[in-house]
């Protein structure tokens, strides 16, 4: 297996769409549970980052790597309440080491780097993903190179200042850096965190799958809502509830919901048959504002298996949400991430819930100025 096998040979030569021919990873699951447990059913890693579920991930253990993941399931009572939800739970993810979710891909790219003898890593990113990747280099002692669109606030800036990362700003929006990214990455041999491109990081974005699993005692929940940009954060959702299925630890898979802003829905449409190139309007939720998604076909495919569905919310009904989690929960999250409490909102609207377990992905905390 080759560190950095990232698209299909036969396929990407005649592919048409921006994701055909990505590569997806598969294990032995009947030799992967063996490894997951002891006979007795305890699981046999002590770890609580992502490497707990090492026989379901690419990698060896990593030796120098912040602790991404292991984040709380919260059970948030008010909010289910409101919804006529019988439970809902969110899931934390600004409590990981860079305030995203994006940590979990992260710590799979620094362990492959580490492993394989890359010095640099590079990804394109709205901004968290950078952070991300320069804050998980800033400890490890490697070179973070971030590529950023035009409009990346002053406050993600800083970030990536503080972290001493080698920043690139974009002329263009985020699918300019993107292109920008992918060619200075094979040109200088960098090892890639662009998720939607390279394979072995969506394992890591699974693990947040895993763990609710996990948290859950294996009862999955009906419904699983995530903010959608590229679609590969839904979509290793989508992969990691089928490998629970795969270990023999559950039969259902929860319906996964997808949310984007109106303004940029290019993955709603596509969802629903329509034109895929869409969006020339301006959202605040920057982490999900992308035109051209190169998660497409996987989260298609993982919606379809789960009976899933996507949602486009206003940026109106984004900035109540995100009052609305803080004041009922208790949790401050992004205004990318409280999309995923919008879209919950909107479909309490449409159908009754009742007798329904859901959890809400947050995928982030940081803010670009106060609220
Ligand atoms: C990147 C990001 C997303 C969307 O993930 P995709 O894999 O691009 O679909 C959602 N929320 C936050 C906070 C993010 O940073």
């Amino acid at each position: 297996m080759s560190p950095i096998a990232y698209t299909c040979p036969t396929c990407v030569a005649h592919g048409e769409q921006a994701d055909f021919g990505i590569l997806d990873v598969e294990y032995d699951y009947e030799a992967a549970g063996k490894a997951l447990w002891q006979p007795e059913g305890r699981m046999r890693s002590a770890r609580s980052d992502v490497f707990r579920y090492l026989p379901v991930l690419p990698v060896e253990e990593p030796p120098v790597v912040l602790h991404a993941g292991g984040t709380s399931l919260v059970a948030v009572p008010r909010l289910a309440a409101r919804l006529g939800l019988k439970a809902l739970f969110v899931k934390d993810e600004t409590r990981n080491p860079t305030r995203c979710l994006k940590d979990r891909a992260t710590a799979i790219a620094i362990a492959m780097a580490q492993a394989n003898g890359f010095q640099d890593l590079y990804c394109a990113s709205a901004g968290n993903a950078a952070i991300s990747l320069a804050g998980f280099c800033a400890h490890s002692g490697l070179r973070g190179h971030v590529f950023v669109p035009r409009e990346a606030s002053e406050t993600r800036l800083n970030w990536l200042r503080r972290y001493d990362a080698d920043i690139h700003v974009s002329t263009g929006n985020y699918d300019q850096a993107y292109d920008e990214a992918e060619l200075a990455g094979a040109d200088n041999g960098w090892y890639s965190r662009n998720c939607a491109f390279n394979p072995f990081l969506v394992e890591g974005k699974k693990t947040v799958a895993l763990e609710i699993g996990e948290q859950l005692e294996w009862n999955v929940p009906d419904l699983v809502v995530a903010p959608v940009g590229d679609g590969c954060t839904l979509g290793a959702i989508g992969k990691g509830f089928r490998e629970l299925r795969a270990l023999g630890l559950t039969d259902h898979l929860p319906g996964l919901m997808g949310v984007q802003a109106e303004a940029v829905q290019p993955l709603v449409r596509r969802f629903r048959g329509e034109d895929s190139i869409g969006g020339d309007g301006a959202t605040q939720a920057a982490s999900i504002a992308v035109r051209r998604p190169r998660n497409a076909l996987r989260l298609l495919a993982e919606l379809a298996v789960s009976d899933g569905s996507m949602v486009a919310v206003s940026d109106e009904q984004i900035a109540s949400a995100q009052r609305l989690l803080a004041q009922e929960a208790g949790v401050i999250a992004e205004f990318t991430s409280a999309s995923a409490v919008a879209g919950m909102l909107q479909l309490a609207q449409s159908e009754s819930l009742a007798g329904k377990t859901a959890v809400l992905v947050i995928t982030g905390g940081r803010l670009d100025s106060d609220f």
